[in-house]
């Protein structure tokens, strides 16, 4: 009793800060540790990205954006200006081959020119581009060796996760990806994809763990089978960013698995 009415006649000042109260005191005022993270990546460099950027940036996360340098300011494809300005609200560029190719096709020198080049390009715009996505999902041994090569630091397939098309698959990557070159996903988002689906690889990551890479192509309405209606994504985004409640997070891929850049070998 009498300790405790000196404690009420304490000044303010004397309040103990939170720092050096009870670890159990301070925790519990922390949201629950991240277990899961979800990755959006949007490959292909597709003019209605910019609008996706800033779409993300109103939920407040980030995502990362695969381009062919080859093809930026072509038709339907971003513009230098626009992909610096995704690249200005904190979004990841990354790497994802000159000009669009089936890298299990082609020789080894063919598949370096196609990584290394458009890599280098990348860097000469003012990038650091420290991960790269397969065109297609298409990968072998050789063109993971290439990836390593050019200075990536890990790259992303297309496939290999929990999905409708394959119920056995594991539901999420470790957060140390076994083969850091080939990360493995749900398949792309597409046209008919529904939102509960998208929802559903979440919570299929959720009750294990870990890191979930959604795979998306263009940002529009009706326009292709590999697309996503705006109205759709910023639906889920809605939704994926309440998850915080349970522990989930958005990361870039990059910062998903502390990918860092390292110069282009040669450069
Ligand atoms: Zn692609």
């Amino acid at each position: 009793m009498k300790i405790a009415r000196w404690a009420a006649v304490l000044p303010a000042a004397l309040v103990v800060p939170a720092f050096l109260q009870p670890v159990s005191l301070a925790e519990s005022a922390r949201p629950p540790k991240a277990r899961t993270v979800v990755s959006l990546t949007f490959d292909d460099g597709d003019v209605t990205h910019l609008a996706t950027a800033r779409m993300l940036e109103k939920r407040g996360v980030r995502g990362t954006f695969y381009v062919n340098t080859d093809t930026i300011g072509r038709d339907l494809k971003l513009n230098r200006e626009q992909l610096a300005a995704i690249a200005k609200g904190g979004h990841e560029i990354g790497g994802h081959t000159l000009t669009h190719v089936r890298l299990t096709e082609l020789t080894r020198s063919q598949q370096r020119e196609q990584i290394c080049d458009d890599r280098r390009t990348l860097v000469a715009w003012g990038y650091r581009p420290a991960t790269l996505a397969y065109p297609f999902g298409s990968v072998d041994a050789d063109a993971e060796a290439v990836a390593r090569q050019c200075g990536y630091d890990a790259a992303r397939g297309v496939g290999g996760l929990k999905e409708w098309g394959c119920p056995t698959c594991p539901g999420a990557e470790k957060p140390r990806p076994a083969d850091r070159y080939d990360i493995r996903t749900p398949g792309s988002v597409r046209e008919d994809t529904l939102l509960r689906q998208m929802r559903q690889q979440v919570l299929n990551a959720e009750k294990t763990g870990g890191l979930v890479t959604m795979v998306f192509h263009r940002v529009c309405d009706g326009c292709g089978v590999y697309s996503v209606s705006p109205r759709t994504l910023d639906g889920f985004l809605g939704w994926l960013v309440s998850r915080k409640a349970h522990g989930t997070v958005v990361k870039t891929l990059q910062d998903a698995v502390g990918a860092r850049y390292r110069p282009v070998p040669g450069q």
